[in-house]
């Protein structure tokens, strides 16, 4: 097997800083990774290769000894081909950096290529749940009781998926690890991988006497009723989390999380923008133009709101502290109250009367000709 220069290997220069050796490795790496290039014995060889360069070269001691010395015994051997890898030296040499590579590459995400990451204990599912409240509740604050399907460890097996209750038998065929090898030769030679038990499954455990109440599945899916604490001033939106809440973890691993999201529902009076609350009020002409002192609703009852003379339509006034509670921090948000004139489509006679008086005494032309615009048309084209 030759010996390719390290540097020339991962395609970087010989003064390529630590983070540039990195980055360099973790493309390549990612590239030709065996996992993605199944039964490609090349690109196997090749991974190796990259990983034997980046043993070397992302430890700046060992790195500065390569510079010195080159190649070495002790060091190129990653590289040497599939003759390292026979029994109990799997494991700890060569493939034995997948781990760390899928860590950093795919943040723990399992199952890759039907691959189990882990034995030992996992930590549940989070759930989220999406939950429905008034803004009244939300104004008010209080407990509100939900209900929630989720997977929870057998109640009888208490998750050893037997019946008897105990933990199952270590599996024969992997002693217990969950993991095996298995050969297969080609014509580059014989191959041998780590993959998951076929025995157990990747669980490490025989079940011998299933637990009947959970199909020796461990977990049974169950109906729970949470207590959700809304707070006072609850957002749409906001989060709560209920730690624990979400479903069984796997192999005495910790319950996922339960998160709350807050969904309020428009209302009918009021429109809200953060801690504000805004309301529109229709006014008389008469009482835009002489003001008025009238009750307008809110959350939790009525208040006064003075409107002063010659309001237009379209102003707003403040009811300070009449809004929604603040979620963080004590008080409230204002009331604000957007006003609209509305015009009388119909008057009685002495209602116009009044007005043309008013008009008269203001200096303004009102009423209409007596004959009307269709009227005139009509005259126009001469007919009827
Ligand atoms: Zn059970
Ligand atoms: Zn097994």
């Amino acid at each position: 097997m030759s010996k390719r220069d390290y540097y020339e290997v991962l395609g970087v220069e010989r003064n390529a800083s630590g983070e540039e050796i990195k980055k360099a490795y973790r493309r390549l790496a990612k590239q030709y990774h065996p996992d993605f290039n199944k039964d490609d014995p090349e690109t196997e060889e090749k991974f190796k290769e990259i990983k034997a360069a980046y043993d070397v070269l992302g430890d700046p001691q060992k790195r500065e000894h390569y510079d010195r010395f080159g190649h070495q015994e002790g060091f190129g051997s990653g590289a040497g081909g599939f003759d390292g890898f026979g029994g109990s030296g799997f494991g700890t040499t060569g493939f034995g950096g997948i781990d760390e590579i899928f860590e950093q590459f795919f943040g723990g995400m399992g199952g890759m290529g039907g691959r189990r990451r882990s034995q030992g204990p996992e930590q549940g599912t989070h759930l989220r749940y999406d939950l429905e409240i008034t803004l009244e509740e939300a104004f008010r604050g209080g407990n509100k009781v939900i209900t929630i399907p989720r997977t929870e460890n057998c109640p009888d097996c208490k998750g050893k998926k037997t019946r008897s209750g105990l933990d199952g038998d270590t599996c024969t065929s992997c002693g217990g690890s969950g993991q095996q090898q298995y050969s297969r030769s080609t014509p580059f030679g014989r191959f041998i991988s780590m993959e998951v038990c076929r025995t157990c499954r990747g669980e490490g455990v025989m079940i011998n006497d299933p637990c009947p109440t959970c199909n020796a599945q461990g977990k049974v899916v169950q109906e729970r009723k949470v207590e959700i604490e809304i707070p006072p001033g609850v957002e749409d939106g906001s989060r709560l989390r209920v730690s624990g809440g979400g479903e069984a973890g796997t192999r005495g691993g910790p319950s996922g999380d339960l998160y709350v999201v807050f969904r309020i529902r428009p209302h009918k009076l009021f429109q809200r923008k953060g801690s504000d609350l805004w309301l529109e009020d229709t006014i008389s002409i008469s009482q835009a133009a002489l003001g008025v002192e009238k009750e307008v609703p809110t959350m939790d009852g009525t208040t006064t709101l003075r409107i002063p003379e010659g309001t237009q339509d379209g102003e707003t006034f403040r009811l300070k502290g009449h809004g929604m509670p603040h979620l963080k921090g004590s008080g409230r948000g204002d009331l604000r109250v957007k006003v609209k004139v509305s015009v009388p489509r119909r008057l009685t006679a002495k209602q116009k009367e009044l007005l043309e008086e008013f008009a008269r005494l203001s200096g303004e032309k009102v009423g209409l000709e007596n004959r009307g615009f269709f009227d005139r048309m009509k005259d126009a084209f001469g007919s009827g």
